[in-house]
């Protein structure tokens, strides 16, 4: 239900007409307007190569027959296989898997990983099946899909509401259904069934490091730096814990059900434990709404909205939960300095002109959350190889991709006199339209 009731916001608050693919559209129209592309490259840019679309039918544990919209869009696959992960939430409609593989396309660019772009989701709330139905409704996916995925036509990967523990199931299903070995049909799997080290960490990691990098240019000190982190799932209670191991002070967090502020620091740690015992980041102190506020005094901390801490005051803001949560309504009322999207699409086009007026600069998603897909592709390369990485390799791996890939973007910013977001969406589109071009489809 809070699922629910968190996307419902999410949408009242956006304009009237705008879905995730229109403000996709909108960025992307203002780049390659630019770029002078020719009509025949903008068509394959504007519109997925396929979109896949089924009926998903199971058998609850009650006996009764459920049955679930589930989606693959496969953006473009002129870069490699399309690659992207598979999202279990209500909200998930054609629009917005649309929207999420056109960016997934971008953002295997950014890095200069051998993908494409795609994306999946199945409509539901996981929180109303039991881990049996959900089970049953990942083994389903894949055998919908299965003519459409594998390790050189389509990788999935988890995202919001997936986990490890779903990919091994549909990886075991293709295998089952293509009698085949395929660990590389998937990524993001446990480390008992063909996972790679630091893929459960990576999404933070490496978004951490183009922060590190970004604050040493600026000649700031972690320790003087206030960061406010909305979502404590895999992407933002990762990142909240290495921001506070280095120094930062972690003012705020949050979880669909809202969350805690303290200005003068919270210990991601303490939260954690609270939020496995209770279910809740601000669990420590309320339970539901009804909170314990003489605690909360004592501890200098307060309850707030996952709307309410966007705007609180702070230097880095890091939104790592869904999108479309800084729009024109609120962009104004940002007070950080810096925006580190771990979320795939939380600012719409509004808001960043907006915030780009103010001088806010925002490390956009396809750059700054790229950490994920790209331990994905050392996953893939170690489930063709039959190697293992260590975690050190994976760690300077990772690292070494994403600066290449920020300093590619910053250039581009510099160069063209653009905003990061539309600097990552060229650096992007360049790779994409040069593949095209080299395998003919384009002239
Ligand atoms: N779901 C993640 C993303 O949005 C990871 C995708 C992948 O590893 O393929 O980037």
């Amino acid at each position: 239900m809070a699922i629910a009731a968190a996307s419902k916001k999410h949408s009242a608050s956006a304009s009237a007409t705008s879905t995730p693919y229109t403000r996709f559209q909108t960025t992307l129209s203002a780049v390659v307007e630019r770029l002078k592309l020719s009509q025949a490259e903008r068509a394959f840019l504007t519109e997925p190569q396929a979109i896949r679309e089924a009926q998903l039918s199971i058998t609850r544990d009650d006996g009764s027959q459920a049955s679930f919209p589930a989606f693959r869009v496969q953006f473009n696959n002129a870069r490699g296989p399309y690659k992207g992960g598979i999202r279990y939430h209500p909200a998930a409609d054609r629009e917005e898997v649309k929207a999420l593989a056109a960016l997934m396309a971008l953002k295997t660019a950014v890095v200069n990983i051998p993908f494409g772009g795609g994306k999946g989701g199945i409509q539901l709330n996981p929180r109303e099946l039991s881990r049996h139905e959900l089970e049953e409704v990942s083994r389903a996916y894949v055998r919908a899909f299965k003519e459409y995925l594998g390790p050189d036509i389509d990788c999935p990967a988890p995202d919001v509401n997936t986990t490890p523990e779903i990919m091994a199931w549909m990886r075991d299903e293709f295998e089952k259904q293509t009698n085949s070995y395929s660990p590389a049909m998937i990524t993001g799997k446990p480390m008992s069934y063909g996972g790679s080290l630091g893929r459960d960490t990576a999404t933070a990691r490496g978004g951490f490091f183009i922060l590190e990098e970004l604050i040493d240019r600026a000649a700031l000190d972690p320790t003087e730096l206030k960061v406010a982190v909305q979502g404590f799932g895999n992407a933002g209670g990762t990142m909240a814990h290495f921001l506070h191991n280095v120094g930062f002070t972690v003012v705020a967090l949050s979880d669909s059900q809202g969350g805690i502020y303290g200005p003068d620091g919270i210990d991601p740690v303490r939260i954690e434990k609270y939020k496995r015992k209770t279910g809740a980041v601000a669990g420590e102190y309320c339970e539901g709404s009804v909170c314990d506020i003489q605690r909360m005094k004592m501890d200098g901390v307060e309850h707030i909205t996952n709307e309410e801490l966007l705007e609180l005051p702070c230097d880095i803001l890091i939104p790592a939960a869904l999108d479309n949560v800084i729009t024109a309504e609120n962009a104004q009322k940002v007070q950080a300095q810096y925006i580190l999207e771990l979320a795939n699409g939380p600012t719409t086009p509004e808001a960043d002109i907006i915030l780009e007026k103010k001088g806010v600069q925002v490390i956009p998603d396809i750059l700054a959350n790229a950490g994920g897909v790209t331990v994905s592709y050392f996953e893939w390369v170690q489930g063709r190889s039959g190697e293992q990485w260590t975690a050190d390799r994976v760690d300077t791996e990772l690292k070494r991709i994403m600066l290449d890939a920020y300093k590619a973007v910053r250039r581009e910013a510099y160069r063209t006199k653009v905003s990061y977001r539309h600097a990552a969406f060229s650096v992007g589109l360049k790779r994409i339209v040069d593949a095209m071009r080299a395998r003919g489809w384009v002239s």
